[in-house]
């Protein structure tokens, strides 16, 4: 049997298998659009191989732009696909009218008596316009790593070689008839290698881009509290643990655990999800509140974590109480004003101790504002420190509000 057949054919049966690998990921992950269209892209792209087949080897079935629809229309989905995942968005305009303006050029002279690399080479233009869109939605990408630059690198390679095919060919073998292409002549020959090697590279580094990325978030969901969205236990001592070492007596860090008073009381008289709202107010209101270096986390049931770098003691009581302040003033649907919903704090401060120590320490001030009445802010080693706001200087606490 020719090898001929045996080439023609790995190329539609290679590209089917990846369409349907792709598929069904992407059947697991409907959200993630970029999947599905590097399915389709395999699919289209599978189909052109296909009538590329049966152009040489069925009798009297002369239809070379199946070729010259599919392939293109394959590789508008290709980088359809890495706009989308790169840039949540597609250029969908200037890839079709790339596409379907050379596509329609190279069909309108296939029915001509023009040679096969004219037609290759305008055909093959509108694809690089695909590529160069894709690698431009890589470049601007927030971030890149080594899966991003190798996809880049496989894109790149093919914006060069596209237009090297067809000059190639016509040094070797001149400028063939479209009716009198050889099943062997490397113009036939490179399309089939040189796309099943770039689905190859394109497969792989999907599947690994795919998978780095689902790890990511499953990573993210690990140390993520799915009731307020905050960073729960682990993702807080995760983050947290390293700015406390580096804290120095110049630089001091303060740590706040806050606990919601008599909630078991929320739950009990207005309902679970009522509670639930109240815990995902307090989370929101801890944002708001806190700067930008804050790192907040939800350590478990209604008890809530700070960690405020370069802090000294005064600005760390002052952010406290506003909080404290803040808190006690939220309103929660569901809970009615005349029941104001506090919190009491516990504040510790570090100068290079263990998270555990402070949080720790933090925690026997906490103990203390709830014996000592509650909805209330204690120092660990200090004394109580309720109601202070005013002897705190007045444009620190509008400040901090
Ligand atoms: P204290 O002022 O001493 O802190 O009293 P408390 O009632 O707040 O403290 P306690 O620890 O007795 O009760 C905490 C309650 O928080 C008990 C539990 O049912 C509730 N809880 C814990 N996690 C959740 C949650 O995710 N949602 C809701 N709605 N309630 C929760
Ligand atoms: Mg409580
Ligand atoms: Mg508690």
């Amino acid at each position: 049997m020719d090898s001929s057949y045996i080439l023609s054919t790995i190329n539609p049966v290679t590209g089917f298998l990846l369409a349907l690998t792709f598929f069904l990921i992407w059947k697991n992950h409907p959200g993630k659009k970029y999947i599905l269209n590097w399915s389709l892209a395999f699919a289209a792209g599978s189909i052109g191989y296909a009538f590329e087949f049966f152009n040489f080897f069925i009798a009297n079935f002369r239809f070379a732009n199946g070729v010259n629809i599919f392939l293109p229309v394959s590789m508008l989905l290709m980088a359809r696909g890495i706009c989308l995942r790169y840039a949540g968005r597609s250029p969908d305009r200037l890839l079709l009218s790339a596409i379907t303006f050379c596509g329609m050029i190279g069909c309108w002279l296939s029915f001509g008596d023009h040679n096969a690399l004219i037609r290759g080479s305008i055909v093959s233009a509108g694809a690089v316009v695909t590529m160069i869109a894709a690698m431009t939605a890589i470049l601007r990408a927030p971030e890149r790593d080594r899966i991003d630059l190798s996809i880049f690198m496989v894109l790149l390679a093919l914006t060069i070689l596209l237009p090297v095919r067809p000059l190639v060919s016509f040094l070797i073998e001149g400028a063939p008839h479209i009716d009198a292409i050889e099943v062997t002549s490397f113009w036939a020959v490179s399309l089939k290698v040189g796309g099943l090697f770039a689905w190859i590279a394109f497969a792989l580094l999907f599947l690994l881009r795919i998978a780095s990325d689902l790890l990511s978030e499953l990573n993210a969901q690990s140390v993520t509290d799915a009731l307020s969205g905050m960073l729960n236990r682990r993702g807080f001592f995760d983050t947290a643990g390293s700015v406390v070492r580096d804290a120095t007596p110049k630089l001091p860090v303060s740590v706040f655990l806050l606990d919601i008073d008599h909630f078991k009381k929320v739950n009990d008289t207005y309902g679970h999800q009522v509670g639930d709202q109240v815990i995902r107010n307090v989370a929101e209101a801890l944002h708001t509140n806190a700067p930008e270096s804050a790192i907040i986390g939800r350590l478990g049931g209604e008890e809530f974590a700070i960690v405020l770098p370069n802090t000294n003691r005064k600005a760390a009581l002052a952010f406290a109480e506003a909080l404290r302040m803040n808190l006690e003033r939220l309103s929660h649907t569901g809970v009615p004003d005349d029941h104001p919903v506090t919190v009491s704090i516990g504040l510790a401060q570090g100068t290079g101790n263990a998270l555990d120590e402070l949080l720790h320490d933090a925690d026997m001030a906490l103990y203390k504002a709830k014996s000592g009445g509650r909805n209330k802010i204690e120092v660990n080693g200090g004394e109580a420190f309720r109601d202070q706001s005013t002897r705190m200087p007045g444009r620190l606490v509008r400040a901090l509000q």
